[in-house]
């Protein structure tokens, strides 16, 4: 085996077809979201920039409470836990945290994880293995995490068109009533910004005995009075067995965690191997996103200011005639249609106008369907709005791009 060539070789691949990621090197500045430093890999200089595809949602990462709680909790009690949650790494802000989190999505029950893939490979993963000849019936465009913890569960895995309740029907009767079934999908689709039609899921749920695994990602503290997700929103909570979430996107820090009754949550915890023999979250992320969650449940303020952005970003891109697909969430995605000129967009955006938006190629979305994901968010301006809309028509000029249809 010449392990030097195979290495050299598919890396040299990716370059070839545009897939080749490189990492934007910033350094954000607290109070200056969504601003933030870019060195330039060939000068090293630093120099101002504005993110375009961050996905602190509403800038939580650098609200001052959040900020407080994590410095006072890693000065309180230290850097890490020193433990798995077995072995001495549980603590009182665990706790505190998975009983917000139950109390947040009406279940009897939480539990932390050391992020949201995490999340999705311990308890889609452990429950797809444990129920005896169980079959997941998968969205397509579900996440790569949901996509491993099938894999990872040896589960048959059946996917069904996305959001298409008809397939999901047809699929669905065709299996045994008695045979253990999971409809995994999502409340918020990242790439497309689409909503999942989670009542008729949860109908076809009942309907043919099936559990239900809700990933809101992309929604937890963004929909919902209370910041539940679009479960909350659409007042279906009750009726999913699993939600899952993650506490690095709209609350800023990092992590995951599940919401469901008592017995699955119990089973999660005492099955998971992702959950049962890795570290415990540490007192100052665990503080962070404790603080986070119990501010968003109660200000409205940022989910509000997040939509009005969302709203005004697209309203300037359709007077633009720019492609964006439309979306009825705060996710815009533009459309490119090309990796190799959806990096070169990307590269132009930085290099000419100071605007960060990471291409978004295959494996991540089909291939012919690459794009530009931009996420505004309440502390982007009307300004900043309006540099983006212009730096767009001049990059699609120069490039040579559809406009919009
Ligand atoms: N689920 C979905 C739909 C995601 O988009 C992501 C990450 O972007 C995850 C899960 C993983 O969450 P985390 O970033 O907390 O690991």
């Amino acid at each position: 085996m010449d392990y030097a060539s195979f290495f050299a070789d598919s890396l040299s691949s990716l370059h070839e077809e545009g897939r080749y990621r490189v990492f934007a090197n910033l350094e954000r500045v607290s109070g200056k979201h969504p601003k933030a430093m870019y060195r330039d890999p060939l000068t090293g200089q630093s120099r101002e920039i504005t993110v375009w595809c961050s996905n602190d949602y509403l800038g939580m990462g650098q609200n001052k409470t959040v900020q407080q709680a994590m410095a006072e909790a890693a000065l309180d009690q230290g850097a890490g836990v020193g433990g798995t949650r077995n072995i001495s790494g549980t603590n009182r802000l665990h706790v505190e945290l998975e009983r917000e989190l139950a109390d947040l999505h009406g279940k009897e029950a939480g539990l932390i994880f050391t992020s949201g893939y995490v999340s999705n490979l311990a308890a889609l993963g452990t429950l797809a293995a444990n129920l005896k000849d169980c079959v997941v019936l998968s969205d397509r465009l579900n996440h790569a995490s949901m996509i491993e913890a099938m894999r990872w569960s040896k589960a048959e895995k059946i996917i069904f068109e996305h959001n298409d309740m008809a397939d999901l029907e047809s699929k669905l009767r065709r299996l045994d009533p008695e045979r253990p079934k999971i409809i995994a999908f999502e409340s918020c689709y990242s790439m497309e910004g689409d909503f999942a039609p989670i009542g008729t899921i949860c109908d076809l749920a009942e309907k043919y005995n099936a559990l239900t695994y809700l990933d809101e990602v992309h929604a937890v503290g963004l929909y919902g009075l209370h910041g539940g997700g679009v479960s909350e929103r659409d007042q279906q909570a009750h009726r999913i067995d699993v939600i899952e979430g993650t506490l690095a996107k709209a609350f800023g820090c990092m992590g995951g965690y599940i919401a469901a009754n008592s017995d699955i949550v119990d089973f999660v915890r005492s099955y998971a191997s992702a959950f049962i023999f890795t570290t415990a979250l540490p007192p100052s992320l665990t503080a962070g996103a404790l603080q986070a969650v119990r501010h968003l449940k109660d200000s409205q303020q940022e989910r509000l200011k997040l939509q009005e952005r969302a709203a005004a970003l697209k309203s300037k891109l359709r007077a633009a005639q720019l492609p964006f697909m439309m979306s009825e969430s705060h996710i815009v995605p533009v459309l490119v249609g090309d990796a190799r000129r959806c990096r070169e967009a990307s590269d132009i955006l930085l290099e000419d106008h100071n605007i960060y938006v990471q291409p978004i190629n295959y494996p991540t979305v089909p291939r012919g369907t690459e794009r530009l994901r931009f996420t505004p968010g309440p502390l982007h301006t009307d300004e900043d709005m309006d540099n983006l809309v212009e730096a767009l028509k001049a990059t699609w000029e120069r490039l040579s791009l559809s406009a919009a249809a």
